[in-house]
Parts: structure tokens; C-alpha cells; sequence
């Protein structure tokens, strides 16, 4: 979507075309999300906490952010303001330039069910379906069943082998990737993830990180990840540190550095 009151950035982004040519790709980058001046503070019998300090940024369509930041210092916070679990205290947020709902439960539901795809820390499979089964589920919730795209997902995120094991048949990584198939398979705008990797080891989280970057990018999807493993920065367009619900550095990093 092109607003003409925002300024476009284009830039020109290579793609892995086959295993012999590359293709180059002319890439919008149009405003997604703004934020500014974002509070989240709660009243406790100790006093006031402020989780989100005055948090203000702007995502651009297609980046990857890595939000990085220690324990407590407001990464969860952040991921549930952007998604509209949760409604901030203070300060302004803004999504394709409308104001995001907050306070209102039943507007914030239809805010993430037009936008948002969450990605578990605990996969969050439904172990009596098999992994395609699993896909055609979450399909039909949207009423969008489609056999052929299930399987598409499934084969972007490397599973099409195990399409009809059960989950509990399959790698913790695995069923990691059953569950990035799934938070896409009803294209959200913005993909958002908590530790995502948090329960895999190294190797496991660089094939469900490599995974998932090439079906946000297949897919257009802007995501957000939040994690405390600096070995996850080479994956993002982007990374945003955070420290006592402040920004504290927002930097711009090279892309595909991964590859
Ligand atoms: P992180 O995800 O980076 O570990 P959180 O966003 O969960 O941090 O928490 C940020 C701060 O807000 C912490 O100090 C936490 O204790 C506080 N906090 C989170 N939720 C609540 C709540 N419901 N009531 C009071 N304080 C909270
Ligand atoms: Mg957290």
C-alpha cells in the first residue's frame, strides 16, 4: 500500500533465485508501525513500574528487528504493546497511519486477527493432528482452507517429508518450523516472535532462524523477534536494544549476512 504522505525508500534486495542465478528484487519500503513516546507503567503496591519509559520508533514494510535487551527490561512489554495485547499507559501508536486500538478488548482482537502472527516459545502444536493437519486448521479458523499453499508453506520451512507425522514424530526444531508455517499461513503484516528459539540449541535455532527468514522474505512479512541470544543479530535487518523500557541503540545491519 503506497501513502503519499510517507516517503517511500526503495532498494533493491537480492534474491537466491535457484541454485544457479541470482535475481534482483525492487523492494517499497513504506511505513508499517509508529510508536512514540510509548509508555507501559504499572501501579504497584511498591510504586510505579515503568515497563516501557518512553519507547519511540518506526518500522519500515520488510524488516526483520531483533529486539535485544536483558531480563526485565521490557522486551515482552514491547511485543505485547505492538500487538494489542496489551494497552499502553501513555504515548502514541500507529499502524498503516490509523490509530491501534487499546483498551477495548473486542477492537483489539480484530487488530491482531487482521495483522499479527505470533510465534510461540512452546510451538503450541495440537499433537492428534498431523503437521499439515495442523496447517489446515489454523486455514479453516480463518476461513481460508487451501490444501496447496499448506503444503507450499510446509515445503518453504523444509518439512515437506513429514507433512504427515504427528507432531510429537518430530525434532523440537521441527515442530518449531510446523509453527512458523502456521503463524504465516494466513499472511499477516507483522510476524512477531518471543524467544522463539529459546528451547533449541544452537545448531537447531540457526535452521529454524534461516527457516524463517526465507519464508518472511518470500512472503513479504515484516517481523519482530524478541531474544537475549546476541547470536541471532545476524539474521535481522535490524536490531533494536532496549534497557529499563528505554531504546538505548537502534542500528541498521547488512542483510543476508547470514548466507
Ligand atoms: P522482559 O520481557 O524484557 O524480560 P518484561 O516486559 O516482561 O521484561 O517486564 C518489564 C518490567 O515490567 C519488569 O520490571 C517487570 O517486572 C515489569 N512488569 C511486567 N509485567 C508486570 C505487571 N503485570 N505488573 C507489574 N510489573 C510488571
Ligand atoms: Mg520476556
Amino acid at each position: 500500500m503506497v501513502n503519499l504522505n510517507t516517503t517511500v525508500f526503495c532498494k533493491l534486495r537480492i534474491i537466491k533465485w535457484n541454485q544457479y542465478a541470482l535475481r534482483l528484487e525492487r523492494v517499497n519500503m513504506d511505513k508499517l508501525l509508529k510508536m512514540e513516546n510509548l509508555e507501559r507503567h504499572y501501579e504497584t503496591p511498591a510504586g510505579v513500574v515503568k515497563a516501557l519509559d518512553g519507547v519511540t520508533f518506526e518500522i519500515l514494510e520488510g524488516e526483520r528487528v531483533i529486539l535485544l535487551g536483558p531480563s526485565g527490561s521490557g522486551k515482552t512489554t514491547l511485543l505485547n504493546c505492538l500487538s494489542a495485547l496489551d494497552s499502553p499507559t501513555g504515548g502514541s501508536y500507529s499502524f498503516l497511519d490509523a490509530q491501534v486500538p487499546r483498551n477495548n478488548s473486542e477492537k483489539m482482537t480484530s487488530f491482531r486477527r487482521e495483522n499479527i502472527g505470533y510465534v510461540f516459545q512452546f510451538f503450541n502444536l495440537l499433537q492428534d493432528l498431523t503437521v499439515l493437519e495442523n496447517i489446515l486448521l489454523i486455514q479453516e479458523l480463518s476461513g481460508n482452507k487451501d490444501p496447496q499453499r499448506a503444503k507450499e508453506l510446509l515445503k518453504l520451512v523444509g518439512l515437506d517429508a513429514e507433512i504427515n507425522r504427528f507432531p510429537g514424530e518430530i525434532s523440537g526444531g521441527q515442530q518449531q518450523r510446523v509453527a512458523i508455517a502456521r503463524s504465516i499461513a494466513k499472511r499477516p503484516t507483522l510476524l512477531l516472535g518471543d524467544e522463539l528459539t529459546g528451547n533449541l540449541d544452537t545448531e537447531t535455532s540457526n535452521k529454524v532462524m534461516e527457516a524463517l527468514v526465507s519464508a518472511c522474505m518470500q512472503e513479504n512479512i515484516t517481523s519482530v523477534f524478541v531474544t537475549h541470544d546476541e547470536g541471532l543479530v545476524k539474521y535481522a535487518t535490524r536490531v533494536i536494544r532496549i534497557d529499563s523500557g528505554k531504546i538505548v541503540s537502534d542500528q541498521s545491519i547488512n542483510s543476508n549476512s547470514f548466507k
